[in-house]
């Protein structure tokens, strides 16, 4: 009976707003919407026709009338509208008890602006949260994967999602230095399809690209080399195409934005103050996100710097289960001020 109740009562929700999938963690119950962050609409009328699992089925497949757009994709909120739409969907769905307003903790980019902060807040109030709080990604993944924020010490969390990679040095529960670079599995994917075209001059679509990066992708030297089927279309005479490809080849042609990621965690070992970097000699770096299960991506930022790289079993929950944990402190944090 009383746990009928304690479901009653507490419907805090935690959004982790990502650029490719969005999760929410709801208190007392974890983790019950991980989708991705796609809208389906009509493209005259703007009227939402989908969103999520069922929006995504339609990117890359949507005929003349319709639009599937990914409102995160950059990191940045390109249409507030429809981010608003998601955020609405989002939260109704995930609402058991729709009788009392949610709470919400919403992560959010590193590096968004002051007025992409008042949207989102403001949208999750259009959307029935009775308060918003903000928690920055990195933070939230750096809680999500139990590193010891709040010690006096270094720890290094690099966040490689859809379309950023964030990294972040964090010690006494703030942010010492961090960093976004607008490059994570987007850019993986893009850069498949580019190779496709320029070597075979087969088209393929985004969803192509990302299941042959996640089946036989890699960034560094594996000790079986796969082979894949890949279909497109053909670009000189206009038919669809079947032909194989090998592992090498995806890895080479990742190398770009596989260095830039590696550059990014590289540029923050530079600026961290000198005892704080000392630290993750003995700690090392902790990865996060879905870009980070790219194969052969922990070792190849362990040989470029010299540490310890590991992955948690849930990369992509890593932000989720964070902002989840600071739920579950909502009322300490409420007392403390937290914006
Ligand atoms: P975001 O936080 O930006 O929404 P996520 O952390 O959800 O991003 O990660 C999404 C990215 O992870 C996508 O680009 C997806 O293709 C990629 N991804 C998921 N699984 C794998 C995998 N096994 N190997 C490589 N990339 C993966
Ligand atoms: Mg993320």
């Amino acid at each position: 009976m009383w746990k009928k109740f304690k479901g009653y009562f507490s419907n805090d929700i935690a959004i982790d707003l990502g650029t490719a999938n969005t999760l929410v963690y709801v208190r007392d119950r974890g983790i019950v919407i991980n989708e991705p962050s796609v809208v389906a609409l009509k493209q005259d009328s703007k009227t939402v026709l989908a969103v999520g699992i069922e929006a995504k089925k339609m990117l890359g497949r949507t005929p003349g009338s319709i639009k599937a757009i990914r409102p995160m994709k950059s990191g940045v909120i390109s249409d507030f509208d429809v981010a608003e739409q998601m955020i609405r969907y989002f939260i109704k769905k995930a609402q058991k008890n729709k009788l009392r307003k949610p709470r919400v903790i919403i992560a959010v980019p590193g590096d968004i602006t002051g007025v992409e902060k008042r949207a989102v807040k403001e949208s999750a109030i259009n959307a029935g949260a009775r308060d918003v709080y903000l928690i920055e990604e990195p933070m939230a993944a750096a809680i999500g994967v139990d590193m010891p924020v709040g010690e006096p010490r270094g720890n290094m969390i690099v966040d490689i999602g859809g379309g950023t990679t964030d990294v972040a040095l964090i010690s006494l529960a703030g942010i010492v230095y961090a960093q976004s670079v607008r490059v994570g599995g987007d850019a993986m994917d893009e850069v498949i399809a580019q190779y496709m075209r320029r070597m075979y001059n087969l088209m393929i679509g985004e969803s192509t690209a990302e299941d042959i990066k996640i089946r036989i992708g890699s960034a560094y030297p594996v000790e079986q080399e796969y082979e894949m089927e890949v279909r497109g279309r053909d670009n000189v005479n206009g038919l669809p195409r079947t032909l194989t490809i090998t592992s090498k080849e995806i890895r080479e042609a990742l190398q770009e934005p596989v260095s830039q990621i590696v550059d990014a965690v590289r540029n923050c070992l530079e600026k961290s103050p000198p005892e704080l970097a000392a630290d993750l000699l003995d700690r090392g770096i902790v990865l996060a996100g879905g870009g980070s299960m790219l194969t052969g991506l922990d070792q190849l930022i362990s040989e470029q710097t010299g540490l310890l790289v590991h992955r948690p079993d849930s990369p992509l929950e890593a932000v989720a289960e964070g902002a989840g944990k600071v739920l579950e402190d909502l009322d300490v944090l409420h007392n403390q001020g937290l914006n």
